[in-house]
């Protein structure tokens, strides 16, 4: 476990990061605090954790007998230490500003989308930041252009900064011309050699997913694509690269798992899983990735009805926060998307409601079933807010029936195989490293 995970947390709970020298041969001895530790779902009060160089050399009661020797004493009283929260799904390449998603809402004619990517590539450094600043010591981006290989580089060489473990361009049955600027993040595949191909060239950027958006509507049937998602997935582990599916249909989401899918990205929405699929997912151990929160924040910030927590107010980029009040639009550069929204809320949060009428009942069920949830917002999206976004996912597995354990279980140790490996080993759990 790296120090830092630790610190973040305490930053947390404090509201400031103490000043402590974390050079690597210094010992810190963190007493009087409440330990959570998801993994074995001890909760362990008057805690004592000794961290010495970057590692925790010791993590249990204040009675065992280890030495606080030479260590400098942070008091912790009144805080709680945990590892380090982990969101598996988040986007780099879009800030969840209203800008960031021109094939959603068109607002290009107020900044146009080379602008947007500028704004992004410029402010990477803030997003990094602010999911520290949340206690989220390891995010995963779940696709993007080829830049997202220059953010994990830039995130593994900043002290400010989560871990980043990253996928390239989404492999999908669709396009988006709109969010192409010469490095798309979204590349329409139409046949299988094509998707070999792509896992090809990606492989050569040592990605850590491999990503599909199989998007299913009546032009592109489950079964059309899928010979390209068995091609893709089949050239990916053969180079032992990990397949991530966005698959939010319960047919599109079965495909993918039968063809291999490591982890399932988004809930299933349009129906409550079955037997069948349950028993599936938990045969080949796929883990999934709910996201609730995304789902609810295009809608409620076109129809000016963004419900933010406390926390993403406080701890999310204002500028990002400011564009979202879509009032401030002028009224001949509104598109009819919002003009629609605001005129007539109602049907778009009912359809919100929809989803989670089925979403939440579904992810209630696979946690019942034993399967591996792990925690992930979509953040970057038009309304998801990087960093604080996790509070209002906490929120909404909560309504579905988690308990607060299972959440943190889902957000550290859970979605620490989604990194898989050493890394996957070592983070989400406050055991002391041998
Ligand atoms: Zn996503």
């Amino acid at each position: 476990m790296k120090y830092f995970c630790l610190m973040a947390f305490l930053a947390v709970a404090t509201g400031a990061v103490p000043s402590l020298d974390a050079t690597p041969q210094n010992k810190i001895a963190l007493v009087n605090g409440t330990l959570i530790d998801p993994g074995t779902g001890k909760v362990v009060a008057n805690a004592l954790v000794i961290i010495e160089g970057d590692r925790i050399s010791a993590a249990g009661d204040q009675a065992t007998a280890v030495s606080t020797q030479d260590a400098q004493i942070v008091d912790c009283k009144g805080k709680f230490i945990l590892p380090g929260y982990i969101d598996t799904h988040v986007h780099f390449f879009q800030s969840g500003d209203i800008y960031t998603r021109p094939d959603a809402v068109d607002l290009t004619a107020i900044r146009p989308y080379k602008d947007e990517i500028a704004w992004v590539k410029r402010n990477l450094p803030d997003a990094l930041g602010r999911y520290l600043g949340c206690g989220i010591t390891s995010v995963v981006d779940v696709g993007g252009p080829f830049w997202n290989f220059e953010v994990r580089k830039i995130a593994n060489s900043t002290a400010k900064a989560p871990r980043v473990a990253v996928a390239g361009p989404l492999i999908s049955s669709v396009s988006r011309p709109q969010l192409d600027l010469g490095d798309p993040p979204i590349v329409k595949i139409d046949t299988p050699e094509q998707g070999r191909e792509m896992v090809r060239k990606l492989a050569a950027q040592n990605p850590d997913y491999v990503k599909i958006w199989y998007i299913v509507d009546a032009e592109n049937p489950v079964e059309k694509f899928r010979p390209i998602v068995h091609a893709v997935i089949e050239e990916s582990h053969a180079r032992k690269i990990r397949v991530a599916v966005h698959a939010t249909e319960l047919e599109a989401a079965r495909a993918s798992v039968e063809e291999g899918a490591d982890l399932l990205v988004h809930s299933v929405t349009d129906k409550l899983v079955d037997d069948a699929f349950v028993k599936l997912l938990k045969e080949r151990g796929t883990v999934l990735t709910p996201t609730l929160v995304v789902f609810e924040r295009y809608g409620r910030t076109f129809a000016n009805k963004l419900n933010l927590t406390p926390e993403e107010k406080s701890w999310g980029n204002p500028e990002v926060i400011a564009s979202l009040d879509v009032t401030k639009i002028p009224a001949a550069k509104m598109p009819e998307r919002l003009k629609s929204a605001m005129a007539n809320p109602q049907p778009v949060l009912d359809r919100i409601q929809q989803t989670y009428d089925v979403a939440l009942k579904n992810l209630k069920r696979l946690q019942d079933a034993g399967i591996t949830i792990a925690t992930g917002t979509d953040a970057g999206n038009i309304g998801t807010i990087h960093g604080p976004a996790i509070f209002r996912e906490f929120e909404l597995m909560k309504q579905a029936g988690l308990t607060p354990m299972q959440i943190l279980q889902c957000t550290t140790i859970n979605a620490a195989k989604t990194f898989g490996g050493d890394t996957g080993a070592k983070i989400g759990s406050l055991k002391p490293a041998r």
